[in-house]
């Protein structure tokens, strides 16, 4: 088969990685607007799970993968000076860099063929293909392109949102509160590297103009929220990439996951908040379940329908989840009102959606203090 991917990240190139696996003969051409050496963003987190799966399906990545990853097993809460400390599933942080790095090499190394640093600006230019992937993020040329027969729908979030990172290891998965004269701020971090952390701000619009962080400058801004999170980061300093600016989180949905001989994976398809750590496996369970759609057919019209068939309900499941957290950082006053240990396990259960039950089991004794402060 001819295939044509647009978008070098997670799930394009892990899409493509498994289609040659299945077919050495599959000519697999893949359109990446950044340099061989360049990505967004700071580091990923996923739950081992994902690691376990993708062991299953190429255990090349799978080892490449564990040799950079840091691994943790609870959640801090941080909320009026408290740290509330809860025990989870094991969950691995890798800086993106180097996830994207490792998935860009062994797909090379399979045969596929990468134009870094090509835009693609309209799909009518791209060569003829049996299938064509979109595989381009969140903003999708793509999806965009072929809107009549995706029919996505787009809801932008209220809240403004920086991703940034610190020279700093942090223990473990932290969600931090702090209400400052200009409003709430809450910051998602979690460590990727022995020496580094992924941190993510967000805060509502009217905080942040309050704040004035439309008129700082990128290193003005990270010195700034440096202060506001100085306790939870033992004083280093925020850092941005230069490739980050503030942005809404984007919710995207699509009515049809595929039109014609086109479909969509990853963020192109559906994203999920970043609250939920959960958008890097999507697209790389998506890129797992199209190729296995194929399973060596080279049949896209029979393979298109039989991905989506297999992916809407995990993915209407993991959709639900991300509104219900957007929703959930969107009303941080409200949040504020509970206490520490309230908010600690509102968290887990509202936006990591863990049941009581394995709650219970994870971590008996914060489960036996929530249930006291209840008075249940
Ligand atoms: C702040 C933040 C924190 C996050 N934290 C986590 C986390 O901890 N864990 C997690 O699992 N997920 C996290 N995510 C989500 C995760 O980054 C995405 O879900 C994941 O990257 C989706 O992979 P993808 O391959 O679908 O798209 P992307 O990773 O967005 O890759 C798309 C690629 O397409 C390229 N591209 C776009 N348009 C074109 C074009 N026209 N021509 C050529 N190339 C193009 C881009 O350069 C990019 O390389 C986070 C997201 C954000 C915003």
């Amino acid at each position: 088969m001819q295939i044509a991917i647009v978008g070098g990240g997670p799930g394009g190139l892990y899409f493509a990685i498994l289609m040659k696996r299945l077919s050495a003969d599959h000519r697999i051409l893949l359109f990446e607007r950044d340099a061989v050496d360049e990505t967004f963003g700071w580091g990923v987190a996923f739950a081992e799970t994902t690691l376990a799966t993708l062991r299953h399906s190429d255990q090349v990545t799978f080892d490449a993968l564990l040799r950079h990853a840091v691994m943790w097993d609870q959640l801090d809460v941080l909320h009026r000076g408290e740290r509330v400390t809860v025990r989870s599933t094991p969950y691995a942080g890798i800086a993106r860099q180097t996830l994207v790095g490792i998935l860009r090499q062994r797909a090379l190394d399979l045969g596929v063929e990468i134009r870094f640093g090509t835009t693609v600006r309209d799909v009518r230019t791209l060569p003829d293909a049996d299938l064509l992937v979109g595989a381009d993020g969140a903003n999708s040329l793509v999806r965009r392109s072929l809107a009549d027969g995706f029919v996505p729908s787009l809801h932008a979030g209220s809240n403004k949102y920086i991703w940034l990172g610190v020279h700093y290891r942090l223990e473990a998965l932290t969600l931090a509160f702090r209400r400052t004269p200009a409003g709430v701020f809450v910051a998602h971090s979690y460590p990727f590297a022995a020496d580094q952390s992924s941190v993510v701000i967000e805060c509502a619009e009217p905080t942040w103009l309050r704040a004035g962080l439309d008129r700082r400058s990128d290193p003005d801004a990270c010195n700034y929220l440096s202060d506001v999170f100085a306790e939870e980061l033992s004083g280093h300093l925020l850092q941005s990439n230069d490739r980050m600016h503030w942005k809404h989180f984007l919710l995207v949905e699509n009515t049809h996951w595929h039109t014609d001989h086109a479909v969509l994976v990853g963020d192109a398809l559906h994203t999920v908040h970043f609250s939920t750590g959960a958008g890097t496996r999507l697209a790389l369970e998506d890129a797992i379940a199209l190729a296995a759609a194929f399973g060596g057919r080279d049949d896209p019209r029979a393979a298109l329908p039989a991905f989506e068939t297999a992916r809407r309900p995990a993915a209407a499941a993991e959709q639900a989840q991300a509104r219900a957290s957007l929703s959930w950082f969107e009303q941080p006053d409200r949040l504020l009102t509970l206490s520490p240990i309230d908010l600690a396990h509102r968290a887990i259960v509202e936006t990591h959606r863990v049941e009581p039950s394995r709650l219970a089991e994870l971590d008996p004794a914060f489960y036996a203090r929530v249930q006291q402060h209840s008075g249940a």
